[in-house]
């Protein structure tokens, strides 16, 4: 979806990293939780699956309220106590970028 590119990127950086134990390490000062960058993976196949399903919304960006709800679920279910903090999002921000508007 258009308005995720931050998952998007985190998936996307990874591809550069090199694992180090239970996190990886991005370029050689930023670790990042392999949770986080599984989540964000997660995230963008909500969005295949809602393509492949053709699921229709309301709008464009009502398909990330789905994507940033298994998200967080799926983290709260590894033991990811604050899976907000871990993706750098709060609800406010999910139901933002989530939310029609006009012309989108
Ligand atoms: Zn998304």
């Amino acid at each position: 979806m258009r308005r995720c590119t931050a998952a998007f990127d985190t998936v996307q950086s990874s591809a550069t990293a090199s694992k180090l134990g239970d996190s990886v390490q991005y370029g050689s000062k930023h670790p990042v939780s392999l949770a986080r960058q599984k989540s964000a993976l997660l995230h963008e196949l909500v969005h295949h699956v809602q393509r492949s399903n053709n699921m229709e919304m309301p709008c464009v960006a009502a398909y990330e309220w789905q994507a940033y709800d298994l998200q967080i679920k799926w983290l709260r279910e590894q033991g990811v106590e604050d899976p907000y903090a871990l993706i750098g999002i709060n609800e406010l921000g999910i139901y933002m970028l989530s939310v029609c508007r006009d012309g989108s």
